[in-house]
């Protein structure tokens, strides 16, 4: 049995603004769920009313297969991290992490264990001491995820936590959380905009957009096999190319070159005779020059990226715009033609209506 369901779970704020629709999930104990979209999509809304600090309009919430709509924040054993982190300013970093069993009147002797346990799990042992301003950004976040951890709760929500750390505190808070939720085994909710972190924390990725579920998978589903044209374009860095083009005799013409579509869907490109379609590809997923079993074409390079372990290279292609991926070997001349294959595997076809995939 999953341990937590959302089950058509809808918030209609009072104001009338329908934030979240229908949102269906089943968590098992001890996954790490990472719900990613764009601002305002409704990912907080949604961990709010798991948390209780947000009624659920419409819908049933269970934990471990009980109803717990109407339960209370503290009733449903979680333990939120939020974006800010919340610390007390006149507490040290001992008594913040101290504070929630303390008022739970918890034994001082099982206190002073949890501290320090929690405290060496975190790397803070040597700041128990030390006011909340004393600490750099990354470990006040350390504090508020101890925070959270030292309650040895069901279930951990995260909104947003490293969003206040510098691009390197996060990427070794991303690994640090990762470890804590190894070692913990509880059930986590975190939400982030940022699908990098969606990426490489995630044991299963929500991707949200205007307060609907788009997809839910593991990492290499939502980056593999999106749904929709909204998935391939959030998850993947640089974004995946997309170009419009109609289907004339199976065919769509890219850059001069014509492209036989049948070779990626089979015939039901037939389908799609006379009208447009979307063909995707990533950056990444291209091969310089003429290769079998793949679409060659050309476009002229605009700029150029050098980031070190590779490069992006922005092209035109009749006025349409893509990013290819190389290695810092590969990086052509500005102002010259580059030539590329896609292989067809990796071509995603989109119906440029529904822009749903075409499988
Ligand atoms: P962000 O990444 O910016 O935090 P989010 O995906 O977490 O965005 P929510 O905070 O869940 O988005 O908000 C979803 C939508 O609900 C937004 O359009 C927001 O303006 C709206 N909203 C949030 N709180 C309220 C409220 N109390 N009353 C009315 N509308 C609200």
């Amino acid at each position: 049995m999953a341990y937590l369901t959302l089950r058509n779970i809808n918030k209609i704020y009072p104001n009338g603004f329908h934030a979240v629709h229908d949102f269906n999930l089943e968590a098992e104990r001890g996954e790490f769920i990472v719900f990613v979209g764009p601002s305002g999509c409704g990912k907080s809304t949604t961990l709010r009313m798991i948390a209780g600090l947000e009624d659920i309009s419409k819908g049933e919430f269970l934990i471990n297969g009980q109803l717990a709509n109407n339960l209370g924040p503290r009733e449903r054993e979680v333990a939120m991290v939020f974006q800010s982190y919340a610390l007390y300013p006149n507490m040290t970093v001992y008594d913040n992490l101290a504070f929630g069993l303390n008022l739970q009147g918890v034994d001082e002797d099982v206190i002073e264990e949890r501290v320090q346990k929690t405290a060496k799990i975190l790397g803070l042992t040597d700041y128990l001491d030390r006011m909340p301003r004393e600490c750099s950004g990354g470990q006040r976040q350390r504090v508020a995820v101890g925070r959270s951890i030292i309650r040895k709760v069901g279930v951990f929500l995260m909104d947003e936590p490293l969003s206040n750390l510098d691009a390197k505190q996060r990427v070794t808070m991303r690994s640090e959380i990762t470890q804590i939720h190894r070692e913990t085994g509880a059930t986590t909710i975190y939400v982030t905009h940022d699908q990098t972190e969606a990426m490489t924390m995630a044991d299963r990725i929500v991707v949200m957009k205007n307060g609907y579920v788009q997809q839910v998978g593991t990492p290499k589903e939502v980056y593999f096999n999106p749904v929709n044209m909204f998935v391939a374009g959030f998850i993947g860095e640089p974004p995946m190319n997309f170009i419009r083009r109609k289907v004339k005799d199976g065919c769509i013409v890219i850059g001069g070159a014509s492209f036989d579509l049948s070779k990626c869907i089979g015939e039901k490109i037939a389908g799609y005779e006379g009208q447009e379609i979307v063909f995707g590809f990533r950056p990444e997923a291209i091969a310089l020059g003429a290769q079998e079993n793949a679409f060659t074409t050309a476009g002229m390079v605009e700029l150029t990226e050098m980031l070190g372990d590779n490069a992006n290279v922005y092209i035109d292609i009749d006025d349409d715009k893509s990013i290819l991926k190389v290695t810092p070997h590969e990086i052509p001349e500005m102002d010259t033609e580059v030539t590329f294959s896609i292989p067809y595997e990796s071509v995603y076809l989109f119906d440029a209506k529904t822009e749903m995939v075409i499988k």
